[in-house]
């Protein structure tokens, strides 16, 4: 599989220099196992003053994101063949784990974060494959939801974190129990001390029974899914 690389459009690349240099994200790219690409969306701006951005056609509140500007932009990004224009947006295909999983399957991904009131519609009819939203709810810019993408795919490059197994059993994946398979969330975690103000862990973990351990972290990723989120048992 060839490393995965991550192209991200923004007009603020220094939102992302401290997640860059920490924790998880740092070692994958120590590790070469990921490539990522700030591009300054200012740098192909127009004029002495590097203008990106115009009043909307039809009058109304806030700028918008010129198209030419941005289609400078995405021409000096280096493509590879299977690489995938992603424009980070409210009016997305909401960001789920199922959508990360298709994505890491790309060679590369080109992250355009808007900021302001958007972007001209004519780069996204133009450029870009793909909308995504993290969330109903309005952020200032695609910086934050740049973020959220590159690290919720990020984490299912293979290596990425230390145990593979870890990302295939976490809230969201597909759990199966005696042939029935259901996308449930995760299961409660306990540790160390076994006993907190009053408070035991449950009895089942303490057993050394691993198959009865199985069935009781079913069970109750069961319980807690059908209580907070239905939705997902649908
Ligand atoms: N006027 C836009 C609207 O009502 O849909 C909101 C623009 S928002 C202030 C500026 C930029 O932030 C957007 O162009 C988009 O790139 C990003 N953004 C805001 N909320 C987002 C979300 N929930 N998911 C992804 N990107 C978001």
């Amino acid at each position: 599989m060839p490393k995965l690389r991550f192209d991200i459009l923004t007009l603020f690349p220094q939102f992302f220099a401290s997640p860059l240099k920490e924790s998880l994200l740092q070692k994958a790219l120590a590790k070469d196992l990921l490539e990522i690409n700030l591009l300054d969306i200012r740098d192909f701006g127009e004029g002495p003053h590097k203008k990106v951005d115009d009043s909307p056609f039809g009058g109304g509140e806030g700028m918008v994101l010129r198209v030419d500007v941005l289609s400078k932009a995405l021409s000096s990004v280096k493509r590879t063949k299977n690489s995938q224009v992603i424009l980070l947006s409210p009016g997305g295909t909401r960001l789920t784990q199922k959508l990360a999983a298709e994505l890491v399957q790309k060679e590369q991904l080109i992250l355009v974060a808007g900021r302001y009131e958007g972007v001209d519609q004519r780069f996204t009819d133009l450029f870009v494959d793909q909308e995504i939203s993290i969330g109903d709810y309005i952020l200032n810019g695609g910086e934050t939801a740049a973020l959220v993408v590159l690290e919720t795919v990020a984490r299912l490059v293979p290596g990425f974190v230390g145990k593979e197994k870890s990302t295939q059993q976490e809230s969201f994946s597909v759990f199966e129990l005696e042939g029935k398979k259901q996308m449930l969330l995760e299961y409660p975690h306990y540790t160390r001390p076994a006993e907190f103000q009053g408070q035991k862990v449950p009895e089942i973990l303490l057993s050394g029974n691993h198959e009865k351990i199985k069935k009781w972290r079913h069970e109750t990723a069961f319980e807690k899914t059908k209580k907070v989120r239905p939705d997902l048992l649908d």
